[in-house]
Parts: C-alpha cells; structure tokens; sequence
C-alpha cells in the first residue's frame, strides 16, 4: 500500500479514567488553581451529583441544575447570573451533553477553566466544540476556551443510566467513529482510536443489555466514548453529522436517538464511496458487511430504527432533504436531493439496508 501523508491536530485535556476516580475531584479543582466551584448537576444524576459534593465540600460556591438540550442561550445567561453572584472560578458538570454544553458556554464567556464527569457517552466533554440555540437556531462554533480542561471519567456514573439511552448513547459515539474513519482530515492515529471505539462498542452493547450493570461492559463504552470524542474534536465530520444536526436542531428530534436511527443509512448512502474504509468496520464489528451489520447491531438490542417511531413527519423529509444539500461539505460520496431524500425515506421506514 502508498505510504500516506496526513497532519494530526490534538486537542489537550487531562484525562483521568477509571472506577471510583469521582475521589479525585477535589485534587483535580485544586491542580486547576481553583477554589470555587460552581457545580453544574441536573436532576436525573442526583445521586453522581451527591458525590461529587462530599467529595469537593467547601470548595462549592454554587450550583445550578438548569441545563437543557442544545444549549439555550437564555439558560447560559441564567446560569452566567449564578456563576457572577458567587465569584466562581471554576465549573464542575456531571451530566451528559447537556450540562457538558452549558459548561462550555459558560467557559467561552468567562475563559474559567473546567472538569468535567460524562454520564453519558455523548464525547463532547473532550472537543473544543459548543452548539448553541439562539431564537430556535442552533449554531455551532469552536475555539481554545470552549476545551474542558480536565475530564474525570468515573465507570460508576454510568451505570445508572438506563440501557435504552445507553444504547443509543453508545451509538453517538459510533458515529463519531464511523464518520471520522471516511473524513478527509483521518490519519493511523484517528483510525486506530476510532477502531477501537468500533471494537468496544460492538462488544459492550450486547453485554450491557444482558446485564445492565456489568462493569466490564459500561468501562468498555466509557473508554470508546472518550475514544469517539476525541476522534469528533480531531477530524471534521460527513454527511451523518450534517443530517443529525439538522434533525435536532431544526425538527426538535432527540440527539442519540436520531443518531441511532439515521446511521446505518448514512453509511449505506456512502459505502459504494467508502469501501475500504466500510470493510475495516465490518471487521472491527465482526460482521460482513457494515451498514447492515451496525443495523442489526441496534436492532439487537433493541434501539430505535425508524424516524416515523421517533415521531418525525413523513411530510417535512424532503425539507430536510434540501437542507442537507443547501450547504456543500466533506462527504465521501457526492451529495445529491434524490440520493439523500430516498435515504430518509428508508430511515424513516427502518429498512434495513441491503
Ligand atoms: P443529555 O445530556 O441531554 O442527556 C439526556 C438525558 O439523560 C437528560 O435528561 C439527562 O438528564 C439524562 N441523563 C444523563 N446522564 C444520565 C445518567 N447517568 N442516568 C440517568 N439519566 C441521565 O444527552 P446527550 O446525548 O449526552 O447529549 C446531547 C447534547 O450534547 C446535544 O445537545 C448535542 O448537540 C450535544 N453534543 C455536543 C457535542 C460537542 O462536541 N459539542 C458532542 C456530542 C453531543
């Protein structure tokens, strides 16, 4: 094979992984300089969120537990009140991509620095990239301050999550994966850790429907969704991103479920563009063939498959259609209104691809 020429760019956080690695929080905020928190915790991870605060004690300053989906900037406002009133100068979030946003939106705004516990596997707590929705349109941007500087990963702040977000959680960092292995910006390095995100998630799935708290299993995803976010915040993103984006963002669809759903067609729509890149997943899957084979994945373990089950309407597809080719960028295979509508069409059927 040619020998290959490629430019890697990485994105510097400190990662700290494990079981009972919630016990270093308080040393991770004072490594950071700091000594007032304030603790970013929504509702649904009470119980990560009451650790967190035995752990940091009097190094809070304050909380707030009002994050929302797609970053509000309303909600950032509130919550830059909160931080203001008590002189914070440093941002502790527990959560999922939610509070990992307003994190992020608060960092931009105040260049504080930030830790991070994921409770899901969503990755962005490891890219220098925030989505945020001003008046209804969300609207994405990147930049140095947005980097969460110090990431806990804790495997027990995982295990509650219930095994249908899990699953489609999971399937969020799939797509990281899947997309960043056919970017025009991959290179060995991104290749090997998305590969290895593909492995482990194929293995963890199954196991974690069988038993939902099994360890092994949730440090497996864990590991590949940090994997998964990494390989998101190195290399840009293709057509299944795009169509994801423009689903939540415009049609109010949930983020992991409409990866879920969308996936296997938007590698199908790019596997005749993609092939040595399609069998490298099959094989790190252990399947034949990888748009069927990530089908049945989900379909096994019993994640969504159809946009019409998600509650999209059949009448707004070709909208979405348009939308998806209004704007050009990156994709292995040429975009076209037809190719992406039928696309669409089958996702919101749940066909399974050929
Ligand atoms: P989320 O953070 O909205 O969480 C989904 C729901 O699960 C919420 O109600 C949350 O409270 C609950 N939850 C989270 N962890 C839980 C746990 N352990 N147990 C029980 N309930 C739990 O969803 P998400 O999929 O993690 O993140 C989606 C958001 O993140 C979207 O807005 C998306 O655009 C953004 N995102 C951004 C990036 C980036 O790099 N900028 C990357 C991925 C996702």
């Amino acid at each position: 094979k040619a020998m290959r020429n490629f430019v890697h760019t990485s994105h510097p956080s400190r990662v700290i992984f494990g079981t009972g690695t919630v016990g270093q929080v308080r040393d991770e905020v004072e490594r950071l300089g700091c000594s007032r928190v304030l603790l970013l915790a929504g509702p649904a991870v009470a119980k990560a969120a009451a650790r967190v605060r035995d752990v940091l004690g009097d190094l809070i300053a304050a909380e707030f537990d009002g994050a929302v989906m797609h970053t509000p900037v309303e909600v950032t406002e509130r919550a830059l009140d909160v931080l203001r009133e008590h002189s914070a100068d440093c941002l502790v979030a527990v959560g999922g991509g939610s509070t990992t946003g307003l994190a992020k939106a608060l960092a931009l705004r105040t260049d504080l620095p930030q830790l991070i516990l994921p409770t899901t596997y969503a990755g962005s707590e490891v890219t220098p990239v925030l989505g945020e929705t001003h008046d209804g349109r969300k609207v994405t941007q990147s930049s140095p301050a947005i980097l969460p500087e110090t990431v806990v990963y804790d495997v027990e702040f995982t295990r509650d999550l219930p095994v249908g977000m899990s699953v489609t959680s999971g399937v969020n960092a799939l797509a990281h994966a899947v997309e960043a292995l056919y970017s025009p910006q991959a290179n060995p390095v991104i290749d090997g850790m998305a590969l290895d995100a593909v492995g482990r998630i194929a293995r963890a799935l199954p196991a974690l429907v069988a038993e939902p708290s099994d360890t092994a299993a949730r440090a497996d995803l864990l590991h590949a969704a940090w994997l998964a976010g990494t390989c998101l915040a190195s290399v840009g993103m293709g057509l299944h991103h795009k169509l994801c984006h423009t689903l939540g963002g415009t049609f109010g669809l949930p983020h992991a479920e409409t990866h879920t759903v969308i996936l296997p067609h938007a590698m199908a729509y790019n596997a005749p563009a993609a092939r040595d890149v399609m069998s490298r997943i099959a094989e790190a899957l252990g399947v034949a063939d990888a748009p069927s084979g990530v089908f049945d994945l989900i379909a096994s373990v019993g994640g969504p498959t159809s946009l019409g089950g998600l509650g999209m309407a059949q009448a707004d597809l070709p909208e979405v259609a348009r939308l998806a080719v209004a704007t050009p960028y990156p994709n292995p295979r040429e975009l076209t209104y037809q190719g992406i509508e039928s696309l669409l069409e089958d996702a919101w059927r749940g066909r399974r691809p050929a």
